[in-house]
C-alpha cells in the first residue's frame, strides 16, 4: 500500500516554492504577501490561522494576520477587505471560514478581489473553474489532485465516487476529477444506497466530517482512498472519515490522518499566492 503522505510531499512543494521566492527576492526585492483575516475567538480558526502564517514565514513569503473581535460589523469587515485590496503589497487574502453570525460570508467573499482570492470562493473563480478557465482552485482540492499526482497516480478511466458536495470540498473536487479523466458519482447525505456504490470505486474521496464513516463497508482491492475528514473526538484525538487500520490491506493507496491531505490544503494556499504574486 503507498502511503499518500502529505506532509512529505508538502514539504518537497514548499521547499521548491521557498527557492522560487527567494531567487525573485534577491533580483526584485520583492515577496509575495497573504493575508489573513480572524474574527473572533473559534479555536480552531485560531490553529489554522496560526499554521498558515507560520508556513508563509518558513517559506519566503510574507503574511500579515488581521485579529478582529467577535462583535466586528459588517461595515467593518467590509472597509478591512476594501483596504487589503488595495494592498500592493498583499497578493492573497483569505478570511478564515467560519465567521460569527451577525456577519454575511457571502458578502465578504464576493467582497474580497477576485485577483487575490486566493481561497478560489468567489463565484467568478467559482464560474472559471466550471468553465476550464485558469483560476484559483480551492485549496483542499488543488492539494488533493497535487497529493495524487505527486505520487504518481492517475485517475484517467477510473471510476472515483467523492462522498460529499460541499462547496469548497466535494463538489470542486468531483469537477477536477472529471477534468483528469475519471467517472465521477457524486454522493451526499440523499444518497439512498451508498453500499451499493462503494465496491465499484477504483477511488474514493471521503469528505463528510463523520469519524471513521467508511469502515466496515466492503471496498474494492486495490481502492485508492482520500480522506478529507478532520473530526476531534471527545478525549481530544483527531480522526478523519476513514477507518485507516480497517482498510490498510485492501487499498493500494491511501492518505493517513492526520498527515494527509491537510498539509496539502496548505501548500495550495501558498501555491495560489505564487500564481497571485506573478500576476499582479
Ligand atoms: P460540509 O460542508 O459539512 O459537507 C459535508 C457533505 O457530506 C455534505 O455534502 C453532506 O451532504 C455530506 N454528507 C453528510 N452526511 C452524509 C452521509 N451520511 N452520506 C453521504 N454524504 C453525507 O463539510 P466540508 O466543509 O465539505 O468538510 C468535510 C470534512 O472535511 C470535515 O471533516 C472538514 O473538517 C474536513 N475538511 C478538511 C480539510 C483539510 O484540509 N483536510 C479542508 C476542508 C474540510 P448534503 O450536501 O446532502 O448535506
Amino acid at each position: 500500500m503507498i502511503l499518500l503522505d502529505g506532509n512529505a510531499a508538502s514539504k518537497k512543494r514548499l521547499e521548491s516554492l521557498k527557492k522560487d521566492a527567494d531567487a525573485f527576492f534577491d533580483k526584485n526585492k520583492k515577496r509575495p504577501g497573504l493575508a489573513v483575516v480572524r474574527i473572533g475567538d473559534d479555536p480552531a480558526s485560531k490553529i489554522y490561522v496560526s499554521k498558515k502564517i507560520k508556513t508563509c514565514k518558513e517559506n519566503g513569503f510574507e503574511s500579515f494576520e488581521f485579529s478582529r473581535p467577535a462583535s466586528t460589523t459588517q461595515a467593518e469587515l467590509e472597509t478591512l477587505v476594501d483596504e487589503l485590496n488595495e494592498r500592493k503589497d498583499i497578493h492573497g487574502i483569505l478570511v478564515q471560514l467560519p465567521l460569527p453570525k451577525q456577519l454575511s460570508e457571502k458578502a465578504i467573499i464576493e467582497r474580497i478581489s477576485p485577483a487575490k482570492d486566493v481561497d478560489g470562493f468567489h463565484p467568478l473563480n467559482r464560474g472559471r473553474l466550471l468553465s476550464q478557465e485558469e483560476t484559483f482552485v480551492p485549496c483542499t482540492p488543488k492539494g488533493i489532485m497535487s497529493l495524487l499526482s505527486d505520487h504518481k497516480i492517475s485517475v484517467e478511466g477510473r471510476s472515483a465516487l467523492v462522498i460529499g458536495r460541499s462547496a469548497i470540498v466535494g463538489r470542486p473536487v468531483s469537477l477536477l476529477l472529471d477534468y483528469a479523466g475519471a467517472t465521477v458519482t457524486v454522493a451526499h447525505s440523499k444518497t439512498k444506497d451508498l453500499n451499493a456504490l462503494l465496491p465499484a470505486a477504483d477511488l474514493i474521496v471521503a469528505a463528510l466530517g463523520k469519524p471513521h464513516f467508511l469502515s466496515k463497508q466492503i471496498l474494492k482491492a486495490g481502492v485508492i482512498l482520500v480522506d478529507v475528514g478532520i473530526n476531534r473526538l471527545a478525549d481530544g484525538k483527531i480522526v478523519g472519515d476513514i477507518d485507516f487500520n480497517a482498510y490498510k490491506n485492501i487499498a493500494s493507496a491511501m492518505t493517513p490522518v492526520p498527515g494527509g491531505v491537510g498539509p496539502m490544503t496548505i501548500c495550495s494556499l501558498l501555491e495560489n499566492t505564487w500564481q497571485s504574486f506573478l500576476r499582479i
